[in-house]
């Protein structure tokens, strides 16, 4: 399902451009336009669902994907191995919870951080 008005919709049809990580034929992933981290990119179910606040049993195939796909992707991005190295997954969810595009999205966020050593 495709929402005309919805961002990340445009991006997966290529309406908009974006850094593409990943693909297939349930799941886009893309690099954050505004990277909060060395490692940072967006995973999302192509079929449109606004938020984790949505999702059915219906939606318990592609996410699972998502989740058994991330940390594979996070270390082709270039983050380092667990478990001194790994990634955080964040799904902010509604306005109080962070979200600001209402498309459901995984953020994958890692990468060397040396202001955490010592
Ligand atoms: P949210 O706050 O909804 O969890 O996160 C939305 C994320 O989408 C933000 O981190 C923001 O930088 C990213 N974003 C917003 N617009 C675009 C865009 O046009 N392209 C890409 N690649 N990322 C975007
Ligand atoms: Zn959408």
């Amino acid at each position: 399902m495709h929402d005309p008005d919805c961002l990340f919709c445009k991006i997966i049809a290529g309406q908009i451009p974006s850094r593409k990580v990943y693909e297939d034929d349930e799941v886009f992933a893309f690099h954050d336009i505004h990277p909060g981290a060395p490692v940072h990119f967006l995973m999302v179910p192509k079929q449109h669902v606004h938020s984790m606040a949505g999702v059915t049993d219906a939606h318990a195939g592609v996410l699972g994907r998502m989740m058994v796909l991330a940390p594979k992707l996070a270390l082709e991005q270039g983050c380092n191995p667990y478990p001194d190295g790994g990634f955080r997954i964040v799904v902010n969810t509604g306005t109080e919870g962070g979200q600001e595009v209402h498309h459901l999205h995984l953020h994958v966020m890692g990468g060397p951080r040396p202001w955490l050593k010592g």
